[in-house]
Protein backbone atom coordinates (compact mmCIF):
# COMPACT_ATOMS: atom_id res chain seq x y z
CA UNK A 1 0.00 0.00 0.00
CA UNK A 2 0.94 3.47 -0.22
CA UNK A 3 1.75 5.84 2.77
CA UNK A 4 3.36 9.27 3.30
CA UNK A 5 7.09 8.94 5.49
CA UNK A 6 8.40 11.95 6.71
CA UNK A 7 12.32 11.09 5.76
CA UNK A 8 13.56 14.36 7.32
CA UNK A 9 12.27 18.25 7.90
CA UNK A 10 11.45 19.52 4.52
CA UNK A 11 11.16 15.68 2.92
CA UNK A 12 8.25 14.31 2.71
CA UNK A 13 7.40 11.17 0.35
CA UNK A 14 4.66 8.68 -0.63
CA UNK A 15 6.28 5.24 -0.84
CA UNK A 16 5.29 1.59 -0.84
CA UNK A 17 4.40 0.26 2.89
CA UNK A 18 3.69 -2.76 4.07
CA UNK A 19 0.13 -2.99 4.35
CA UNK A 20 -1.17 -3.27 8.43
CA UNK A 21 -2.09 -6.48 9.87
CA UNK A 22 -3.88 -7.37 13.06
CA UNK A 23 -1.08 -7.60 15.30
CA UNK A 24 -3.56 -8.04 18.64
CA UNK A 25 -6.97 -8.95 19.25
CA UNK A 26 -8.14 -5.53 19.69
CA UNK A 27 -7.16 -3.94 16.77
CA UNK A 28 -9.38 -2.92 13.88
CA UNK A 29 -7.78 -2.91 9.83
CA UNK A 30 -9.55 0.52 8.72
CA UNK A 31 -9.74 1.04 4.38
CA UNK A 32 -9.46 5.13 4.79
CA UNK A 33 -11.77 7.07 2.73
CA UNK A 34 -10.21 10.61 3.88
CA UNK A 35 -6.98 11.44 5.75
CA UNK A 36 -5.01 15.02 6.05
CA UNK A 37 -2.38 17.01 7.04
CA UNK A 38 -2.43 18.58 10.52
CA UNK A 39 -0.59 21.85 11.54
CA UNK A 40 1.29 19.66 14.05
CA UNK A 41 3.10 17.71 11.15
CA UNK A 42 4.87 21.50 10.23
CA UNK A 43 6.43 20.95 13.45
CA UNK A 44 8.80 18.24 12.27
CA UNK A 45 8.40 19.62 8.74
CA UNK A 46 9.75 22.95 9.65
CA UNK A 47 12.67 21.08 11.95
CA UNK A 48 11.09 22.51 15.02
CA UNK A 49 10.65 18.95 16.60
CA UNK A 50 12.86 15.72 15.90
CA UNK A 51 10.74 12.10 14.88
CA UNK A 52 12.14 8.89 14.33
CA UNK A 53 13.43 9.46 10.68
CA UNK A 54 11.87 8.11 8.51
CA UNK A 55 8.30 8.70 10.12
CA UNK A 56 4.77 7.56 8.98
CA UNK A 57 2.97 10.40 8.96
CA UNK A 58 -0.73 11.22 9.83
CA UNK A 59 -3.26 10.83 12.53
CA UNK A 60 -6.69 12.27 11.73
CA UNK A 61 -8.61 9.09 9.69
CA UNK A 62 -11.87 8.33 8.92
CA UNK A 63 -12.58 5.02 7.13
CA UNK A 64 -14.33 1.54 6.58
CA UNK A 65 -13.45 -1.34 8.46
CA UNK A 66 -12.07 -4.39 6.59
CA UNK A 67 -11.10 -6.35 9.77
CA UNK A 68 -11.43 -6.81 13.36
CA UNK A 69 -9.33 -8.73 15.95
CA UNK A 70 -11.45 -11.55 17.94
CA UNK A 71 -11.77 -9.53 21.17
CA UNK A 72 -13.41 -6.58 19.38
CA UNK A 73 -17.03 -6.62 20.08
CA UNK A 74 -18.55 -3.43 18.92
CA UNK A 75 -16.97 -2.73 16.07
CA UNK A 76 -17.71 -4.59 13.03
CA UNK A 77 -16.50 -4.61 9.48
CA UNK A 78 -18.31 -2.48 7.39
CA UNK A 79 -19.20 0.24 9.35
CA UNK A 80 -17.82 3.96 8.71
CA UNK A 81 -15.86 4.87 11.62
CA UNK A 82 -13.99 8.14 12.75
CA UNK A 83 -11.17 7.38 15.34
CA UNK A 84 -8.24 9.85 17.30
CA UNK A 85 -4.66 10.60 17.77
CA UNK A 86 -4.69 8.61 20.55
CA UNK A 87 -6.23 4.69 20.90
CA UNK A 88 -8.04 4.18 24.51
CA UNK A 89 -9.84 1.90 26.02
CA UNK A 90 -12.66 3.81 27.28
CA UNK A 91 -13.18 2.03 29.92
CA UNK A 92 -10.16 2.97 32.51
CA UNK A 93 -10.94 5.55 35.47
CA UNK A 94 -9.20 8.52 33.13
CA UNK A 95 -10.91 7.47 30.50
CA UNK A 96 -14.02 7.10 32.25
CA UNK A 97 -13.55 10.64 33.52
CA UNK A 98 -13.03 11.94 30.09
CA UNK A 99 -9.89 12.32 29.51
CA UNK A 100 -9.21 9.60 27.10
CA UNK A 101 -5.97 11.08 25.57
CA UNK A 102 -4.55 9.97 28.86
CA UNK A 103 -5.95 6.58 28.51
CA UNK A 104 -3.59 4.40 30.69
CA UNK A 105 -3.41 2.14 27.87
CA UNK A 106 -3.47 4.70 25.23
CA UNK A 107 -1.49 4.34 21.70
CA UNK A 108 -0.50 6.90 19.54
CA UNK A 109 -2.00 6.09 16.14
CA UNK A 110 -0.08 8.66 13.69
CA UNK A 111 2.79 6.00 14.94
CA UNK A 112 1.06 4.00 12.22
CA UNK A 113 0.77 6.60 9.48
CA UNK A 114 -2.77 7.58 8.57
CA UNK A 115 -2.37 9.20 5.25
CA UNK A 116 -1.58 6.05 4.04
CA UNK A 117 -4.75 3.27 1.61
CA UNK A 118 -4.89 1.49 5.12
CA UNK A 119 -4.34 1.82 8.90
CA UNK A 120 -4.26 -0.38 12.25
CA UNK A 121 -6.12 0.71 15.09
CA UNK A 122 -5.74 -0.08 18.40
CA UNK A 123 -8.15 -0.61 21.12
CA UNK A 124 -10.57 -0.20 18.61
CA UNK A 125 -13.73 -0.58 20.62
CA UNK A 126 -12.41 2.26 22.90
CA UNK A 127 -11.34 4.59 20.28
CA UNK A 128 -13.63 3.77 17.30
CA UNK A 129 -17.14 5.44 16.93
CA UNK A 130 -19.34 4.77 13.79
CA UNK A 131 -22.06 6.79 11.99
CA UNK A 132 -25.15 5.31 11.50
CA UNK A 133 -24.78 4.37 7.90
CA UNK A 134 -22.41 5.02 5.14
CA UNK A 135 -21.76 8.74 4.56
CA UNK A 136 -22.40 10.78 1.66
CA UNK A 137 -19.51 11.88 0.37
CA UNK A 138 -20.43 15.23 0.67
CA UNK A 139 -20.15 14.69 4.88
CA UNK A 140 -16.28 12.93 4.87
CA UNK A 141 -14.55 16.20 5.16
CA UNK A 142 -16.67 17.51 8.30
CA UNK A 143 -16.42 13.91 10.00
CA UNK A 144 -12.49 14.12 8.85
CA UNK A 145 -12.14 17.12 11.32
CA UNK A 146 -13.84 15.77 14.20
CA UNK A 147 -10.96 13.31 14.10
CA UNK A 148 -8.57 16.09 15.30
CA UNK A 149 -9.32 19.38 14.41
CA UNK A 150 -12.50 19.73 15.58
CA UNK A 151 -12.59 17.91 18.65
CA UNK A 152 -9.07 19.86 19.81
CA UNK A 153 -11.11 23.20 19.29
CA UNK A 154 -14.49 21.82 20.96
CA UNK A 155 -11.82 20.78 23.86
CA UNK A 156 -10.35 24.20 23.87
CA UNK A 157 -13.65 25.77 24.37
CA UNK A 158 -14.95 23.58 27.11
CA UNK A 159 -11.32 23.87 29.04
CA UNK A 160 -12.00 27.48 28.49
CA UNK A 161 -15.02 27.60 29.46
CA UNK A 162 -16.81 29.47 26.97
CA UNK A 163 -20.88 29.57 27.52
CA UNK A 164 -23.46 31.72 27.11
CA UNK A 165 -23.04 35.74 27.16
CA UNK A 166 -19.58 35.53 27.62
CA UNK A 167 -16.78 37.20 25.84
CA UNK A 168 -14.11 34.63 23.72
CA UNK A 169 -10.92 35.20 22.45
CA UNK A 170 -9.66 32.70 19.98
CA UNK A 171 -5.19 32.46 19.58
CA UNK A 172 -4.73 31.59 16.26
CA UNK A 173 -6.07 31.09 13.18
CA UNK A 174 -5.32 27.64 11.80
CA UNK A 175 -8.09 25.03 11.39
CA UNK A 176 -8.22 24.20 15.11
CA UNK A 177 -8.94 28.28 15.85
CA UNK A 178 -11.38 28.59 13.00
CA UNK A 179 -13.17 25.36 14.55
CA UNK A 180 -13.19 27.12 18.26
CA UNK A 181 -15.27 29.71 16.32
CA UNK A 182 -17.72 27.04 15.57
CA UNK A 183 -17.52 25.82 18.93
CA UNK A 184 -17.50 29.00 20.89
CA UNK A 185 -20.86 29.66 18.71
CA UNK A 186 -22.33 26.79 19.76
CA UNK A 187 -21.72 27.16 23.03
CA UNK A 188 -23.54 30.55 22.26
CA UNK A 189 -20.77 32.77 23.28
CA UNK A 190 -21.97 36.50 22.71
CA UNK A 191 -18.85 37.99 21.45
CA UNK A 192 -16.01 35.78 19.77
CA UNK A 193 -12.65 38.31 18.76
CA UNK A 194 -10.57 36.17 16.49
CA UNK A 195 -6.86 37.09 16.45
CA UNK A 196 -5.85 36.78 12.68
CA UNK A 197 -4.46 39.04 10.15
CA UNK A 198 -4.96 36.85 6.96
CA UNK A 199 -7.50 37.73 4.98
CA UNK A 200 -8.63 33.99 3.79
CA UNK A 201 -9.03 32.82 7.37
CA UNK A 202 -11.02 36.25 8.54
CA UNK A 203 -13.85 35.19 6.52
CA UNK A 204 -14.24 31.38 7.37
CA UNK A 205 -13.65 33.02 11.00
CA UNK A 206 -16.58 35.36 10.03
CA UNK A 207 -18.53 32.83 8.46
CA UNK A 208 -18.27 30.45 11.64
CA UNK A 209 -19.59 33.79 13.91
CA UNK A 210 -16.71 35.60 14.94
CA UNK A 211 -17.63 39.08 15.74
CA UNK A 212 -14.28 40.47 16.11
CA UNK A 213 -10.72 40.54 14.36
CA UNK A 214 -7.98 41.23 16.29
CA UNK A 215 -4.99 41.92 13.75
CA UNK A 216 -2.16 42.69 15.79
CA UNK A 217 -0.14 40.30 17.84
CA UNK A 218 2.00 39.87 21.20
CA UNK A 219 1.50 43.54 24.02
CA UNK A 220 -0.09 45.32 20.66
CA UNK A 221 -2.60 42.63 20.42
CA UNK A 222 -3.30 42.00 24.32
CA UNK A 223 -3.67 45.96 23.83
CA UNK A 224 -6.30 45.85 21.54
CA UNK A 225 -8.16 43.24 23.15
CA UNK A 226 -8.26 45.19 26.96
CA UNK A 227 -9.78 48.10 24.60
CA UNK A 228 -12.64 45.43 23.47
CA UNK A 229 -13.67 44.22 26.80
CA UNK A 230 -13.68 47.46 29.05
CA UNK A 231 -10.27 47.13 30.03
CA UNK A 232 -10.92 43.70 31.65
CA UNK A 233 -9.91 41.35 28.75
CA UNK A 234 -12.02 38.06 28.07
CA UNK A 235 -13.59 35.77 29.97
CA UNK A 236 -12.66 32.74 27.87
CA UNK A 237 -9.35 32.47 25.85
CA UNK A 238 -8.60 29.21 23.36
CA UNK A 239 -4.79 29.14 22.50
CA UNK A 240 -4.63 27.42 18.97
CA UNK A 241 -0.98 28.03 18.78
CA UNK A 242 2.03 26.52 21.04
CA UNK A 243 4.47 29.34 20.92
CA UNK A 244 5.50 30.83 23.91
CA UNK A 245 4.20 34.35 22.33
CA UNK A 246 0.91 32.74 21.90
CA UNK A 247 0.56 31.49 25.34
CA UNK A 248 1.30 34.65 26.70
CA UNK A 249 -0.99 36.73 24.56
CA UNK A 250 -3.49 34.23 25.87
CA UNK A 251 -2.83 34.72 29.75
CA UNK A 252 -2.76 38.20 29.43
CA UNK A 253 -5.78 38.88 27.35
CA UNK A 254 -7.96 36.87 30.16
CA UNK A 255 -9.62 38.65 32.92
CA UNK A 256 -9.22 37.77 36.74
CA UNK A 257 -10.94 34.81 37.19
CA UNK A 258 -11.47 33.92 33.31
CA UNK A 259 -10.32 30.80 31.60
CA UNK A 260 -7.57 29.97 29.03
CA UNK A 261 -8.47 26.33 27.38
CA UNK A 262 -4.87 25.91 25.79
CA UNK A 263 -4.70 23.47 23.06
CA UNK A 264 -1.61 24.45 20.66
CA UNK A 265 1.29 21.89 20.79
CA UNK A 266 3.40 23.53 23.41
CA UNK A 267 6.98 23.99 22.42
CA UNK A 268 9.36 25.81 24.33
CA UNK A 269 6.94 27.50 26.38
CA UNK A 270 7.42 28.79 29.49
CA UNK A 271 5.69 30.45 32.09
CA UNK A 272 6.99 32.83 35.36
CA UNK A 273 4.76 31.58 38.30
CA UNK A 274 4.87 35.14 39.91
CA UNK A 275 2.97 36.43 37.11
CA UNK A 276 0.34 33.53 36.93
CA UNK A 277 0.01 34.17 40.52
CA UNK A 278 -1.42 37.37 40.48
CA UNK A 279 -2.90 36.52 37.00
CA UNK A 280 -6.10 34.68 38.74
CA UNK A 281 -6.54 32.72 35.34
CA UNK A 282 -7.72 29.36 35.18
CA UNK A 283 -5.52 27.03 33.04
CA UNK A 284 -6.68 23.97 31.37
CA UNK A 285 -5.69 22.40 28.61
CA UNK A 286 -3.66 19.60 26.99
CA UNK A 287 -3.66 17.10 24.14
CA UNK A 288 -7.94 17.06 23.58
CA UNK A 289 -9.42 14.03 25.03
CA UNK A 290 -11.66 14.07 21.47
CA UNK A 291 -13.18 10.70 22.01
CA UNK A 292 -14.84 12.43 25.05
CA UNK A 293 -16.61 14.99 22.00
CA UNK A 294 -16.78 12.47 19.23
CA UNK A 295 -20.35 10.90 19.83
CA UNK A 296 -21.83 14.08 19.54
CA UNK A 297 -19.62 15.96 17.13
CA UNK A 298 -20.79 12.97 15.23
CA UNK A 299 -24.33 13.83 15.51
CA UNK A 300 -23.69 17.37 15.05
CA UNK A 301 -22.64 16.56 12.02
CA UNK A 302 -24.64 13.67 11.06
CA UNK A 303 -27.69 16.08 11.10
CA UNK A 304 -26.18 18.86 8.95
CA UNK A 305 -26.05 21.35 12.31
CA UNK A 306 -22.70 22.61 11.65
CA UNK A 307 -19.92 22.22 8.76
CA UNK A 308 -16.62 21.96 10.20
CA UNK A 309 -15.27 20.53 6.86
CA UNK A 310 -14.86 24.40 5.03
CA UNK A 311 -11.59 24.14 6.62
CA UNK A 312 -10.28 21.89 4.24
CA UNK A 313 -9.66 24.57 1.22
CA UNK A 314 -7.03 22.22 -0.53
CA UNK A 315 -7.77 18.39 -1.81
CA UNK A 316 -5.29 16.57 -3.36
CA UNK A 317 -4.79 12.61 -4.38
CA UNK A 318 -2.61 11.19 -1.25
CA UNK A 319 0.23 10.79 -3.83
CA UNK A 320 0.49 14.54 -4.01
CA UNK A 321 0.49 14.59 -0.37
CA UNK A 322 4.33 16.13 -0.51
CA UNK A 323 2.35 19.13 -2.21
CA UNK A 324 -0.02 19.49 0.38
CA UNK A 325 2.39 19.78 2.87
CA UNK A 326 4.42 22.67 1.56
CA UNK A 327 1.00 24.45 0.46
CA UNK A 328 0.28 24.29 4.52
CA UNK A 329 4.15 25.29 5.39
CA UNK A 330 3.70 28.25 3.33
CA UNK A 331 0.19 29.10 4.41
CA UNK A 332 -1.18 28.65 1.21
CA UNK A 333 -3.71 26.48 2.58
CA UNK A 334 -5.32 25.92 5.80
CA UNK A 335 -6.17 22.75 5.67
CA UNK A 336 -5.22 19.67 3.10
CA UNK A 337 -7.45 17.01 2.85
CA UNK A 338 -5.69 14.06 1.24
CA UNK A 339 -8.02 11.31 -0.97
CA UNK A 340 -6.03 7.69 -0.75
ZN1 LIG B 1 -8.55 4.36 29.35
Amino acid sequence: MRGAVMFRPGDVRVVERDEPRLIRPTDAIIRLSASCICGSDLWPYRGAETLDWPAPMGHEYVGIVEEVGEEVAAIQPGQFVVGSFFASDNTCEICRAGYQSSCIQRAPVGAEGAQADVLRVPLADGTLVATPDRPPDDLIPSLLAASDVLGTAWFGAVAAEVGAGKTVVIVGDGAVGLLAVLAARHFAAERIIVMSRHETRQRLAAEYGATDIVEERGDDGVRRIKELTDGLGAHSVIEAVGTQESMMQAIRSTRPGGHVGYVGVAHDVELAGDELFFSHVHLHGGPAPVRRFLPELVDLIWNRLIDPGKVFDLELPLDEAPAGYDAMDRRRAIKVLLHP
